[in-house]
């Protein structure tokens, strides 16, 4: 998504597409790498002047909150943001910290027996060790 398509993207979801707002949200799209706001904070500081972590904080609270990100914990310890909304699952590796999304389709659904109730909001995560961790502990 270019930055142009995100103030776009920003305002047809009811949130002011200020500077701050559009980087934090591009961070999102661009690296998919479900960070912490500390991850975020650490990226974007050199970028924008007069940074806070409180703005940073702020910023994914309203993305949470206008639909735009969801916040996922995975750990009871730290939120992770996620800009893709769509209905899939999360892995995280225990070794590397590296979180993985995974298609979580209707079918899979259907065997929880969640058959015709209607989720709204779903945190479906799973913990372990990636396969590139894996295959770096053979070597
Ligand atoms: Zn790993
Ligand atoms: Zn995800």
């Amino acid at each position: 998504m270019q930055e142009i398509t995100i103030k776009d993207y920003l305002s047809e979801n009811g949130i002011r597409p200020m500077n701050k707002r559009v980087k934090v949200m591009n961070y999102l799209v661009s690296k998919r790498n479900h960070p912490t706001a500390e991850m975020i904070y650490l990226e974007l500081v050199n970028e924008i002047t007069g940074l806070s972590k409180t703005t940073i904080y702020n910023t994914l609270n309203l993305f949470v909150q206008e639909g735009v990100a969801r916040a996922l914990n995975i750990d009871s310890n730290e939120l992770r943001y996620d800009a893709d909304i769509s209905q899939h699952g999360h892995f995280k590796c225990k070794e590397c910290g590296e979180v993985f999304d995974f298609s979580l389709n209707k079918e899979l659904l259907e065997d929880l027996r969640l058959k015709n109730f209607v989720l709204d909001d779903y945190q479906f995560s799973i913990k372990g060790v990636c396969s590139i961790c894996l295959k770096g502990k053979s070597v």
